[in-house]
């Protein structure tokens, strides 16, 4: 008993005497609510045959906290509001970053960190000057001002971005403008091409990591590195972002890291569950790599996950049955829009020639369709009627914010979410909860139903 005792209170001594904080990873996985979440656990689950989840990183750390997201504007958060409240703490109309409501500057809590003489690392899956990163170093009143977000990107200092490249490298209304990628390196950027590159350039005294190709042509804007389900080998993965910002930033002793998982939201404006389900388990893999780090730093380390907003209004249950069929999301070996490109692609080829036996091999081949997942006669009524409307030239395009959705890949992806039984209710955010989760110095203080502005007061308090 006694022995237990002193082992007791061994524990709480050890549970109570955290260090200094040192080390700060923010992680925001853009779009991706509660359901997002739990449809990646229960999608595993079915996969092993069973009902229930298999939990990820994120939703085994101890602490959890839900957060509302509503922007000063609208109920309905864009990410340029959500990133500056979650940047700032501050409250801002849709499409500004990094200004208040009346186009005041706000300071995010890499710039006031950073001033304070912490090495600061932001990365993200998609551009490196989209709104999520760009809430913690830019200052507009409207986020598509890209060249401008980017030009201040230089300015910061900071010591290591990633992601892809530059969504508008160039000045569009300027054409003697300095390119971004020549400004970065007249700033002391060091860029690194893919992730071999950068093990090489761990020693730069300011580090950017890019895709590859973002090394051959300067001028061509950068959107985003692929999506998880459509990854081949060499594509540079939020993974290995986060290893090779974690090894460089390391030696520096401490520092603030923001982690975005960007595409969870690409994937629920193209209501594209498959997809999304991949984008949630590849941000939590990242997730996995840092809390490595905080198992050998835990006194000194504290972890903050949570999202943006919710994108899509995912639902998991559709058309009144009490079925829940994720695991016929196994069959779908490619994103909507690679399979938007792949249409395109055969009817570039064939024109009204295109048979809709072609049509019917790649569903087969990339959805699974007929020999894993039956097509009722409904559904293949519709994609046939998609696939006339394609070679007659009168198919109808769908315009989601990030993705072109043809009429044909539409209805496919459509029948691929009813027969997995996930709905969608926009094609744009909504204003549901998001999850907040930490591990750290300082966790507990994440508990609870709060405000997104609170989340960064909440971190700064550990200072
Ligand atoms: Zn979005």
């Amino acid at each position: 008993m006694k022995k237990l005792i002193l082992f007791l209170s061994a524990i709480s001594i050890a549970l109570s005497s955290y260090g200094e904080l040192k080390y700060v990873f923010y992680m925001i996985g853009d779009g991706m609510g509660s359901n997002e979440v739990l449809a990646a656990e229960m999608y595993q689950a079915e996969l092993q045959g069973r009902i229930g989840r298999v939990p990820l990183t994120m939703t085994s750390f101890p602490v959890f906290g839900m957060a509302t997201t509503y922007s000063a504007s609208n109920g309905i958060t864009d990410s340029a509001a959500a990133g500056t409240a979650l940047a700032t703490g501050k409250k801002t109309n849709n499409g500004c970053l990094g200004v208040d409501k009346d186009s005041i500057s706000v300071t995010s809590i890499a710039e006031d960190w950073h001033l304070k003489g912490w090495p600061v690392a932001i990365m993200t899956s998609v551009a490196i000057d989209h709104a999520t990163p760009g809430a913690f170093y830019a200052h507009v009143d409207n986020r598509s001002r890209y060249y401008e977000i980017g030009t201040q990107l230089a300015a910061t200092g900071y010591e290591f971005f990633g992601g892809a490249g530059f969504h508008k490298p160039t000045n569009q209304k300027d054409s003697n403008a300095v390119n971004l990628y020549d400004l970065c390196e007249q700033s002391g950027y060091t860029f690194a091409h893919g992730y071999a590159d950068a093990q090489n350039k761990l020693g730069a005294e300011k580090l950017i990591l890019v895709q590859a190709e973002d090394g051959i042509d300067k001028q061509q804007p950068s959107e985003s590195i692929p999506y998880a389900i459509d990854r081949k080998g060499g594509d540079l993965t939020l993974s290995q972002i986060v290893e090779t910002a974690i090894s460089y930033m390391a030696p520096k002793g401490k520092f603030f890291m923001m982690i975005e998982g960007g595409k969870i939201d690409y994937a629920g404006h193209s209501r594209d569950a498959a997809t999304n389900i991949q984008e949630v388990l590849d941000f939590d893999q990242a997730i996995q790599i840092v809390y490595q780090f905080y198992l050998a730093h835990a006194d000194e380390t504290l972890i903050v996950v949570t999202a943006d907003h919710e994108t899509g209004g995912m639902a998991l249950g559709h058309g009144g049955k009490y079925i829940l069929n994720l695991q016929a999301l196994q069959h779908q070996q490619i994103s909507s829009w690679e399979l938007n490109t792949q249409i395109a692609d055969l009817y570039k080829q064939y024109g009204r020639r295109l048979k809709w036996e072609q049509v019917h091999a790649l569903l087969q081949e990339q959805l699974g369709f007929y020999s894993h997942i039956e097509i009722n006669a409904k559904n293949e009524a519709r994609l046939y009627s998609a696939y006339k409307h394609l070679i007659r030239g009168k198919q109808k395009t769908e315009k989601t914010l990030y993705n072109d959705i043809s009429e044909l890949g539409g209805e496919a992806i459509h029948i691929m979410n009813k027969i997995a039984r996930v709905g969608w209710t926009s094609s744009g955010h909504t204003a549901a909860n998001v999850p907040v989760f930490a591990i750290g110095v300082g966790a507990e203080r994440f508990t609870g139903w709060y405000d997104n502005t609170e989340i960064v007061e909440k971190i700064k308090a550990g200072l």
